[in-house]
């Protein structure tokens, strides 16, 4: 880490275009903009594929999360990043500068990469200031009180420099691992699964918090976790890996919305597929008929085709019906507390889930007619 001692939060690229609203769809960024480049990096253990030619750039001043089940490589391609491990094959390239590839690896303290662990790893026997001035090596003592009390100041524990990480709650721990880690000015901060150890209630609260802090930063970031819903709520894109492979990278609302694959579609929400006959008139499902216009980019090229069409719980009601009328019927009901959540199989033999107030009780196996009740366009996949 450099050890620079000046600090000017700045608004960053990312921030200006999310305010300006000028975002490419999907959210490519420049190549000039990019902080950190990934181009072919992959990683072997023995027989095992962690990472496989991950291509992928993060641009200055966004966050990207890398998103994924258990075992998808999201750690490693963190600590590829971090330099902990070295790729197999592939270069990264970080701030202009190739700090990885298949011959050379430059050691993670020569990288200016900052990185906020699980467990965040305070210094038990440091205060928080000085947890925060440990990695301002270059700085004088009257440069790091400075460079401290601005810390201190952007994640809000002004009056918490003298005490010890075991008199501090988990959140106030985490706001001092972000600060340690800002505190050199790193060209990239990496977040592992940072929230993981918060309680529920307070995750939430630090999201917010946590992308606050970034954003006054104007750091550049790349965070990993296996919660969707984390995901899609704080960062600026998302890259999806599934098996080792980036699957898709985007704006949240692109990756959600216009999910380019079944993977990407079943791990971010709850995803249905109505199972669909395109003719010249439109789509013809077991709920009902859509026209064309709806599915996205969807061709006269598929006119006697099947697809699927994805539908979420959100843009599906059920409404009881009497004996053998309707679409489908209730198989499982769930509870949420806000809503409930009745799953159908429809007689077509699509199994769909419709979202309701939880004030409207349908019993189980009672029949439905299910309606689309959302004016969004759809995608759909090619008939398996
Ligand atoms: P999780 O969300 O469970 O932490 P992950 O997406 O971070 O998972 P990785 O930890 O990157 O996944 O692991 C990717 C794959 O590489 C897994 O199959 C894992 O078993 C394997 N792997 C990771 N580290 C090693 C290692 N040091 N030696 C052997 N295999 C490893």
């Amino acid at each position: 880490m450099s050890g620079k001692t000046t600090h000017e939060p700045h608004e960053t690229t990312a921030a200006r275009s999310r305010k300006a609203g000028t975002d490419a769809p999907g959210g490519a960024p420049d190549a000039a903009d990019a902080v950190l480049e990934l181009a072919g990096a992959s990683k072997e253990y023995g027989t095992e594929t962690a990472v496989s030619d991950l291509s992928l750039s993060v641009r200055d001043g966004e966050l990207l999360t890398l998103l994924g089940p258990s075992g998808c490589g999201k750690t490693t391609t963190l600590r590829l990043i971090a330099g902990l491990e070295t790729p197999g094959a592939g270069t990264i390239t970080l701030d202009g500068e190739r700090v990885a590839d298949d011959t050379h690896s430059v050691d993670p303290e020569n990288r200016d990469v900052g990185i906020v662990f699980q467990d965040f790893a305070l210094f038990p026997h440091m205060t928080v200031a000085e947890n925060i001035a440990f990695g301002l090596t270059d700085a004088d003592a009257s440069q790091k009180d400075e460079r401290v009390a601005e810390l201190l100041d952007l994640v809000g524990l002004e009056s918490f420099g003298e005490r010890t990480p075991d008199q501090l709650s988990g959140g106030q721990r985490q706001r001092v691992a972000l600060a340690r880690a800002l505190a050199p000015e790193p060209d990239l901060l990496l977040l592992d699964e940072p929230f993981s150890n918060l309680d529920v209630r307070l995750r939430v609260r630090m999201r917010e918090e946590v992308r606050r802090i970034l954003d006054a930063a104007g750091v550049t970031a790349v965070s990993v976790t296996h919660d969707q819903e984390e995901a899609l709520s704080i960062s600026d894109r998302v890259a999806v890996l599934n098996d080792g492979r980036l699957e898709q990278v985007g704006r949240p609302e692109v990756v959600f919305e216009q999910p380019e694959s079944r993977f990407v579609a079943e791990f971010l929400g709850r995803a249905g597929f109505l199972s669909g006959h395109v003719d010249e008139t439109g789509v013809h499902t077991g709920i009902g008929s859509f026209e064309t216009a709806r599915m996205q980019g969807l061709t006269d090229d598929y006119a006697g085709t099947d697809i699927d069409v994805l539908v979420r719980p959100d843009d599906l009601r059920a409404k009881p019906v009497e004996s053998e009328a309707g679409d489908g019927r209730v198989v499982h009901r769930q509870y949420t507390g806000s809503s409930f959540v009745y799953r159908v199989e429809l007689d077509t033999g699509d199994v769909i889930h419709c979202e309701h107030n939880h004030t409207t009780d349908i019993h189980l196996d009672q029949r439905v007619a299910v309606a689309f009740v959302a004016d969004h366009t759809l995608a759909w996949y090619p008939g398996e």
